[in-house]
């Protein structure tokens, strides 16, 4: 991205050789990375927007050697980047140029600890793969929530540290809410045991929660209580053809009276999503044989039975055509037909690489607001970029919206980019002026740093950085993200 990428710089020898053959013999040669091509994977993220340099990549094999290692870092004012499945949108993960970090990761340390299905939880590494927790929980009859389109890849540390949401926020909750316990290597080497089972806890300030969604900031986590849930015995996924987002919200809040906790998803799609998904993703195919402006993907998930799940999406979708909500609808007659229904919406934003720049946004403003948000975006990023092809797609129940903007037809890719601060400031105020985030699911890292430094409230980043000083005060872990 113009006027945003690092350019990559490889210099090693920032840190003296003897300081890194310290390092390693912690966790072994066979443990850490050193050569171009080893670390290079380490380096970059998904999007292509920042590439980084790092002398060395660690791979500790037990909270014990991460002590060790933190200790070690601290006492020498080495930093370090604390990485788990590298699928941060925000940079996080990438240490900075200049060879300055060496890289910390988890994928070592990826085991189950237990499961105890009787009081619902299970204990992880911090590395421990996200499929891999969906699968040990299934192996016990019960369900993680916890769904993204990179459950293959990304790690519960890294999860926690960005307080991931995916697609059950509305029925289950974030990260936040799916965790009651942790344990983290605070950047001095020493080790918080909070592992705690307990739903409730009134014990003080939540150490907790502070972790969760600090970007590897104030600790590496590098073990997890996490809740499990029964196995919904009902499942039924809907999609409905719209004509405005007005209507997505009024059926969406039919959808919350009918179903209350059963209602697991409500995600909105435009119709050139709709477009791109099919032109550009295998396999990908309209569900409806119709056309309409704004499309609804309705999950609902029971516990009790699936008749309940099939009578309460036959209701919704009675009382949406009785209303004039919906134009078209269709209810997915297979597990296969749920899962080709929930591809297309996952890889709308993939299906935009092939159509050019795309200048992306992840925001959230109160449910309520989000069709006058859309609007008053819309208009002003047409103003701005005439011809701009606007694929706002997203959470809709949660009010958080990813929008993303492709590049006009024809358009000079390089020249669209280079306006993405421009538009970024454009977009943002609109959110803000509705009382929402620009940082609504993927975080901070170094993508928004600035921009919240400059738009929040002072007194927030003041406290911020009491805390990052309190808890890293050598400022070893993870610089140059999130606060500083
Ligand atoms: C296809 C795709 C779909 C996605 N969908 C969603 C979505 O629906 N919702 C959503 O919220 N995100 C989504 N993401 C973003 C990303 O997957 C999440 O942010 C995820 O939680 C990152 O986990 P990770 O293991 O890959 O972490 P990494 O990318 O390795 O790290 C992310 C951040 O956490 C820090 N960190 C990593 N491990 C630790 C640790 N053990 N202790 C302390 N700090 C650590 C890193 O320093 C970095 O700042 C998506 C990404 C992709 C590629």
């Amino acid at each position: 991205m113009v006027g945003m990428v690092r350019t990559m710089d490889m210099s090693a020898g920032t840190y003296p050789q003897d300081l890194i053959d310290r390092f390693v013999s912690i966790v072994g040669t066979a443990n850490a990375l050193t050569a171009e091509a080893d670390v290079s994977p380490y380096l970059t993220e998904g999007r292509g927007l920042y590439h980084g340099a790092t002398p060395l990549v660690v791979k500790p094999g037990s909270t014990a050697e991460v002590s060790a290692l933190l200790k070690l870092a601290s006492e020498t004012g080495t930093s370090v980047v604390p990485a788990s499945g590298r699928t941060g949108l925000v940079g996080g993960h990438v240490p900075r140029d200049g060879g300055r970090d060496i890289v910390l990761s988890l994928e070592r340390m990826n085991r189950v600890r237990e499961v105890d299905p009787v009081a619902n939880v299970m204990v992880v590494d911090g590395g421990c793969v996200l499929a891999d927790v969906h699968k040990a929980a299934d192996a016990v009859e019960r369900m993680f929530p916890l769904s993204l389109g990179s459950e293959g890849s990304c790690r519960i540390g890294g999860n926690l540290a960005t307080n991931a949401g995916g697609t059950a926020v509305l029925a289950y909750g974030n990260m936040r809410q799916l965790c009651l316990g942790l344990e983290v290597v605070l950047p001095t080497g020493e080790v918080w045991d909070g592992l705690r089972r307990l739903k409730k806890d009134n014990s003080g300030y939540d150490l907790r929660d502070l972790f969760i969604g600090s970007e590897g900031t104030l600790g590496v986590i590098t073990g997890a209580v996490l809740k499990l849930f029964p196995r919904p015995l009902g499942h039924q996924v809907a999609f409905a053809g719209l004509k405005s987002t007005e209507d997505a919200l009024a059926l969406f809040d039919k959808a919350s009276t009918l179903c209350g906790t059963a209602l697991t998803g409500f995600e909105l799609m435009p119709r050139i999503g709709i477009e791109f998904t099919t032109r550009h993703m295998p396999g990908v195919r309209d569900p409806l044989d119709t056309v309409h402006p704004w499309y609804a993907l309705i999950d609902i998930s029971t516990s009790d039975s699936a008749e309940t799940a099939e009578t309460m999406v036959a209701a919704l979708l009675e009382q949406g055509f009785e209303a004039g909500l919906i134009e078209n609808a269709v209810i997915a007659s297979s597990v296969a037909q749920q899962k080709a229904i929930w591809h297309m919406r996952e890889s709308m934003s993939d299906a935009q690489k092939p159509e050019g720049g795309s200048i992306k946004h992840d925001v959230s403003v109160p449910v309520s607001r989000v069709p006058a948000f859309m609007h008053e975006a819309d208009a002003a990023v047409m103003a701005a970029v005439p011809g701009a092809r606007i694929c706002a797609f997203g959470h809709l129940g949660d009010g958080n919206i990813h929008y993303n903007i492709s590049q006009p037809v024809g358009a000079d890719k390089a020249a669209f980019i280079a306006r993405w601060r421009e538009v970024n400031a454009i977009v943002h105020a609109i959110v803000k002026a509705h009382g929402g985030s620009i940082s609504a699911e993927h975080g901070v890292g170094q993508l928004k740093r600035d921009e919240l430094i400059a738009t929040r409230p002072a007194i927030e980043t003041e406290l911020m950085n009491r805390i990052k000083q309190a808890f890293d005060p050598a400022g070893i872990l993870n610089p140059g993200k999130v606060i500083g």
